[in-house]
């Protein structure tokens, strides 16, 4: 067994826990393809209609995971103290945590806006049937080439309160910054994508109301990839990134589900 005493062991528990947070993020999106199948399909169709083969293999790996990870669960638990349940928080913390979520995405543009850079004119080109072209060249982006946003400080209290699953935003690929795209590591046409929809949507219900919409809809579904705006994001880029993409205008599509409040 591995030993904090130990500095070569040190070193091994650091290399486990970094294929540890890759197999996690592995399993995020399996989650994330899992949550899309489940919106788009009834039960009854996936049981009747799916590929039995496909299915059963993906409910023995499900299952497999599902033993592995809760015997790791219940070692944990034997091994430390039980934790309260994650409080409900009040209307004046879930207020406080929308302003903070506005003015953290104007503080990330002004903070980056002097590193970034406009689309070219192929990326312009590659994103047009589905953006206005007048957006696209608006647009900025900065690729921090690892360099990695920080956490911030309320996700690190709200983490400590209990709330798990929230956005991990040094391991995520963008992060959009109302009309700045932030990448942890280089710029990828799908992240790309998923971060313009955000904006599109930031544009047509406006940064306050997109800040409320995602706070309550994680207080909500408890999970920041089953958050409504963030649903939405997934499965249009999604749709973009098929081998055979269909043309859409996001602008449509972001402005139906505003209007039938979807979000
Ligand atoms: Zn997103």
């Amino acid at each position: 067994m591995y030993s904090y005493e130990n500095p070569e062991d040190r070193v091994a528990i650091v290399q486990m826990n970094s294929e540890l947070r890759h197999a996690q993020l592995e399993l995020l999106s399996a989650h994330c393809a899992t949550h899309q199948l489940r919106l788009h399909y009834s039960a009854d169709d996936l049981a009747r209609f799916g590929r039995r083969d496909v299915l059963r293999k993906s409910a023995e790996a499900a299952s497999a995971l599902n033993d592995f990870y809760s015997s790791l669960e219940r070692q944990m638990y034997e091994k430390q103290p039980a934790t309260a349940p994650c409080p409900a928080p009040t209307e004046e913390q879930i207020a406080q945590a929308i302003t903070w979520l506005s003015s953290c995405l104007r503080h990330g543009r002004e903070r980056y806006l002097p590193q970034s850079q406009a689309l070219s004119s192929q990326q312009i080109a590659t994103f047009s049937p589905y953006f206005p072209e007048a957006l696209l060249k608006r647009i900025r982006v900065t690729e921090l080439n690892g360099a990695r946003l920080p956490e911030p400080e309320l996700v690190v209290k709200a983490r400590e309160m209990g709330f798990t699953n929230l956005p991990d935003l040094p391991h995520m690929e963008s992060l959009t910054f109302i009309d700045l795209v932030v990448f942890n590591e280089q710029l990828t046409e799908r992240a790309l994508f998923h971060s313009l929809v955000h904006l599109v949507q930031i544009q047509a219900v406006g940064l306050e109301r997109y800040a409320e919409l995602w706070v309550r809809g994680f207080l909500r579904t408890r999970a920041h990839f089953t958050v409504p705006l963030e649903v939405h994001a997934f499965s249009l880029a999604s749709r973009f990134a098929r081998p055979e993409p269909e043309k859409f205008s996001v602008e449509d599509e972001v402005l139906r589900w505003a209007a039938d409040e979807r979000y």
